[in-house]
C-alpha cells in the first residue's frame, strides 16, 4: 500500500507541476482530457497506474474514425506506469496511424527509453517534455539526481524514431544511432547478429539485448531482468509481423526462442497491435493499415508460448529462407 501511495505522490508532484499547463507549452500532452476524479490509481490524466496484469486487458485509447477535429489528437500519447520505474506509451492514434508503443525503464543511476514515436513535431506530439517532466518528478520525490538518460530504438524503422530529434542537445543523453554498427556500440554487444547478448546496468536493475534483425537490419530484444518482461519489437505483437530479411527473421526467432526457453519470461511486449480481440486464426480480423480507429482491440501483452509458436511456424515454412503469410491465433506472419 505505502508503494502505490509513493507512486501517487510521483504522479501528484507531476499533475501540480507548472510546467505542465504553461502557456509556452503549445500542446500540453492533458490537453483536453477529461479530468479524472480523485484517486490512487486515476489521480492523474496522464500516467495511468496499473499492475501489468491489469495493462493485459487494458482497453487503450482506441482512436478515431475523423481525425480532424483538435479533441481527436488530445491527450497526443497515452502513458501507462507498470511499478515506480516503468512507463509504457503510446502515442494517439489520430497523431500517427501506426500508433506506436514506446517504454521507459528507469534505474538509480539510468533510464533507457526504448523508441520515440512516429512525429517529430514537438507540438504534435511532446515526447521530449513528457518524459522531461517524469524524470523530473521521479528524481525529485526518490531525492536522486536527474538520471542518465538513452533513447534507444528497438529498430529503426520512421515510426520509431522521429521524435528522436526532440532529445538533441538534452544535457546527459545518448540518442542511439540507427544501424546496426550504432547499436551494437551503444549496447556494447560482444557481437552481432549471434552471440550478441549484452548487460545494461540502469542501477538496481538491468537490462539484457541482443540482435534480432529481420524485420528490420538493427532489429534487438531487451528483457528486463527485474520484472522478466522482455520487448519484442516489431518482430512479434499482435499484428503483421513484416520480414525484410527472411534468412535473418528466421535466425532471429530461433535466437528468440531460445532466450525465451533459458530465461524466466513474463510478458512479451510489443511494439504496435493491429488485431481486433475477436481475431482467430480461423476468424481472421486485423486493421487496415493507416486506420485510425481500432475499435474491440486485441491486448498489448502475449506469453512466452506465442514466441515457441512463431518459432515453430517460421521452421515448419519450406524451403528457406522464403517465408509466406500464415495466420495465427494471436498473430500474422505477413512477409
Ligand atoms: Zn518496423
Ligand atoms: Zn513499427
Amino acid at each position: 500500500m505505502k508503494h502505490r501511495l509513493v507512486q501517487s505522490l510521483v504522479l501528484a508532484l507531476i499533475a501540480v507541476s507548472p510546467a505542465w499547463a504553461g502557456p509556452d507549452d503549445p500542446c500540453p500532452p492533458n490537453a483536453g482530457a477529461p479530468q479524472a476524479p480523485q484517486g490512487v490509481h486515476d489521480a492523474h490524466p496522464i500516467a495511468q497506474q496499473m499492475t501489468y496484469e491489469d495493462l493485459g486487458s487494458h482497453h487503450w485509447n482506441t482512436g478515431h474514425a475523423d481525425c480532424r477535429p483538435a479533441a481527436a489528437r488530445r491527450p497526443p500519447m497515452e502513458i501507462v506506469q507498470t511499478d515506480a520505474d516503468t512507463y509504457v506509451i503510446r502515442q494517439n492514434m489520430c497523431v500517427a496511424a501506426e500508433a506506436p508503443f514506446m517504454y521507459l525503464y528507469c534505474g538509480t543511476q539510468k533510464c533507457v527509453l526504448m523508441d520515440t514515436g512516429d512525429t517529430s513535431d514537438p507540438a504534435a506530439f511532446p515526447l521530449r517534455a513528457t518524459i522531461d517532466r517524469l524524470l523530473t518528478a521521479r528524481a525529485a520525490q526518490n531525492h536522486l539526481p536527474q538520471p542518465a538518460l538513452m533513447v534507444a530504438h528497438t529498430h529503426s524503422h520512421g515510426d520509431h524514431v522521429l521524435a528522436d530529434r526532440q532529445f538533441a542537445g538534452r544535457p546527459n543523453t545518448v540518442v542511439v544511432g540507427h544501424s546496426p554498427q550504432d547499436v551494437q556500440a551503444a549496447w556494447h554487444m560482444p557481437n552481432w547478429p549471434d552471440n550478441g547478448e549484452a548487460n545494461m546496468d540502469l542501477g538496481g536493475r538491468s537490462l539484457t539485448a541482443f540482435p534480432l534483425p529481420g524485420h528490420e537490419d538493427a532489429h534487438i530484444a531487451v528483457y528486463d531482468n527485474r520484472s522478466h518482461d522482455i520487448l519484442t519489437g516489431d518482430t512479434l505483437y499482435p499484428g503483421r509481423l513484416y520480414v525484410s530479411d527472411a534468412a535473418q527473421y528466421r535466425a532471429s526467432v530461433a535466437r528468440l526462442d531460445a532466450f525465451v526457453t533459458n530465461h524466466e519470461v513474463r510478458n512479451v511486449l510489443g511494439a504496435h497491435i493491429e488485431l481486433a480481440a475477436n481475431h482467430t486464426r480461423a476468424h481472421p480480423h486485423d486493421f487496415p493499415v493507416g486506420s485510425s480507429q481500432h475499435p474491440g482491440e486485441h491486448g498489448l501483452i502475449l506469453q512466452p508460448h506465442h514466441v515457441h509458436d512463431l518459432a515453430r511456424m517460421v521452421a515448419a515454412q519450406q524451403p528457406p529462407p522464403d517465408l509466406q503469410r500464415e495466420v495465427s491465433d494471436d498473430f500474422i506472419l505477413d512477409p
